[in-house]
């Protein structure tokens, strides 16, 4: 959905969207929408500024990954409001060596008539997502000798690196 100034400049823009898996591309950031993006808010052009937009709403997604320590499924359900601001590029001081991608709105400012919903959208998605990409806080991981995951089958092999760093440890201590 196309949010255009020039539609701003008359009124406030409202939307309620619903964006099915793989109408937004979120291939480079290695996650899968696993059900639809629901997205409300509305956008406005903000009165004594240059043209300055704020776009305030709320968008809720399910998303998957690959957990990082199992390698199994890993799902996120985000459910969060923004509040953002944008100003024309235009106003920006733009360094030379700066190269301004057209296709590609970064968030802080837009170029020309308006914005897409679904650039914003994605940005925000990936802002949201944790850092540590993990199926559950307790998941115990692959074991390194074995290769299975431990949390669907507990193997019986002995693991001890905390006892191996004490011994590294008193390794160097006697020098
Ligand atoms: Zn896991
Ligand atoms: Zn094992």
């Amino acid at each position: 959905m196309f949010l255009s100034v020039k539609e701003m400049e008359v009124r406030k823009v409202r939307f309620e969207e619903t964006f099915q898996p793989g109408e937004i591309d979120f291939s480079s950031d290695a996650v899968t929408q696993s059900g639809p993006l629901r997205a409300e808010g509305v956008a406005e052009l903000l009165a004594n500024t240059d043209g300055e937009i704020r776009i305030k709403g709320r968008l809720s997604v399910t998303l998957e990954a690959e957990c990082d320590r199992c390698l199994g499924r890993a799902q996120f359900h985000l459910d969060t409001g923004f509040d953002l601001f944008y100003r024309p590029s235009e106003t920006l001081v733009v360094e030379p060596e700066v190269a301004i991608d057209e296709g590609e709105a970064e968030i802080g400012f837009y170029a020309g008539l308006g914005m897409e919903l679904e650039d914003i959208l994605r940005e925000q998605v990936v802002l949201l997502l944790p850092l540590q990409r993990v199926c559950s806080a307790d998941c115990k991981g692959i074991c390194p000798v074995c290769g299975r995951n431990r949390n669907e089958t507990s193997c019986n092999c002995r693991v001890e690196p905390a006892n191996d760093r004490w011994n590294a440890l008193r390794e160097i201590s006697r020098g």
